[in-house]
């Protein structure tokens, strides 16, 4: 069945986006970003075409995305869950053969008990403030968190494979927090190591700082949204990525109106002249941003035309002037570009915010298409 709007994901373009990470990593490992659905594109054929690519390592944010891959046979690859909040259940977790993130010394006792309990050591990673001023340990608490860590691996109940932190400001090439976090970075490392600490993987580069910061690399790197083709730094281009989301919906109904005709809730749009109305079925339920409505631009017949009127719930209404549509016919929302139809980028860029929220928001009632064929019901 198709369904009237759909978000149509090219894999290739996911592994395309991948391989050129890879390349670009000088050799550090890739760790694939595919929390909160892969960025909207669904988790497990998005971690799939990663791996296909070239990483080896997958990365969320939430222990429950870690435990959903595995359920869904993603084994065998490290995964990391770069967000360490209290009252998971690292126990199965552990079993699972995950790898964890702790930032405060309560949060590895924590970890440790849990591993007691799986009857096995935790794999866990440290998470260093180095100036995000969001989680992790600042500077003035690390001595303290590599304490705990060290004695809860003597005490044999987990083993400190990682040290990771996340840029502020990588976007904004030449900020200076840049270098001053790759500095505080090197020397919580080397305090680390100096302790006693033995990490396989030290990571700091998310997309921004891959494409422009060869220095912060590393042993692993951590691309999200370059992934998935949209660029980490709109001022600089798109680096050759491959948009890999293409959002569209079937043209449900088209009408004349007269002139003086209002549309939609509260007649934030009046007709000037008689024209068409075409109806397309996709509203903020489906993850149209409604503060698009009279803004956003979409492409059909072979135009751009702009939304007409508030966007509803479940659908909005677009002006053809005495152009017309047929039920049925496709109008592309945003995509790559190429055919004339507006990137998530120049949609982020019209209602102010970013491209992550644009393809993120995409909701669960839209099915995602695969490039195979294939489709889910839910992301
Ligand atoms: C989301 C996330 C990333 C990826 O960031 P992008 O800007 O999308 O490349 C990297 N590291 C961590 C810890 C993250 O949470």
């Amino acid at each position: 069945m198709r369904s009237p709007a759909q978000a149509r994901i090219d894999l290739a373009a996911i592994s395309h986006n991948v391989s050129l990470l890879r390349e670009r990593a000088g050799g550090a490992e890739v760790m694939a970003m595919v929390k909160a659905e892969a960025y909207g594109h669904g988790l497990v054929p998005t971690a799939r075409a990663a791996l296909a690519g070239g990483a080896t390592w997958l990365g969320v944010a939430k222990l429950a995305e870690a435990l959903e891959l595995r359920r869904a046979g993603v084994t065998g690859v490290r995964t990391l869950v770069c967000l360490g909040v209290p009252g998971e259940p690292y126990d199965e977790a552990i079993a699972l053969d995950v790898d964890l993130t702790a930032g405060t010394p309560s949060l590895v006792e924590e970890i440790a008990a849990a591993a007691e309990r799986a009857g096995r050591p935790a794999r866990l990673q440290l998470e260093a403030d180095t100036g995000m001023g969001r989680g992790g340990s600042t500077p003035a608490d690390w001595a303290a968190l590599v304490d705990a860590a060290l004695k809860a691996e003597a005490a044999g109940h987990l083993r400190v494979v990682g040290l990771h932190s996340h840029f502020a400001c990588a976007d904004d090439p030449g900020h200076p927090s840049i270098a001053s976090q790759i500095e505080v970075f090197k020397e919580l490392v080397e305090h680390a190591e100096k302790a006693g600490i033995r990490p396989e993987v030290r990571h700091l580069s998310n997309s921004a700082a891959i494409l422009t910061l060869p220095e912060a690399r590393f042993d692993l790197v951590r691309p999200g949204i370059a992934m998935y083709g949209l660029t980490p730094v709109p001022a600089l281009g798109t680096f050759g990525l491959r948009p890999a989301m293409t959002l569209t919906a079937d043209t449900a109904v088209v009408k004349r109106a007269p002139a003086g005709s209002g549309v939609s809730y509260g007649h934030t749009y009046v007709t000037d002249r008689e024209t068409n109305l075409a109806l397309v079925p996709a509203g903020y339920g489906d993850g149209i941003p409604r503060h698009g409505s009279n803004l956003l631009e979409v492409f059909a017949g072979g135009r751009r035309r702009r939304i007409a009127g508030r966007v509803c719930m479940d659908q909005f209404v677009i002006d053809l002037g005495d152009d017309t549509l047929s039920a049925g016919d496709e109008i592309i929302l945003f995509g790559p570009g190429d055919r004339g139809e507006p990137t998530a980028q120049e949609w982020a860029d019209t209602l102010g915010t970013i491209s992550y929220e644009i393809v993120t928001r995409i909701g669960t009632r839209v099915p995602r298409v695969y490039e195979d064929g294939a489709s889910q019901g839910a992301p």
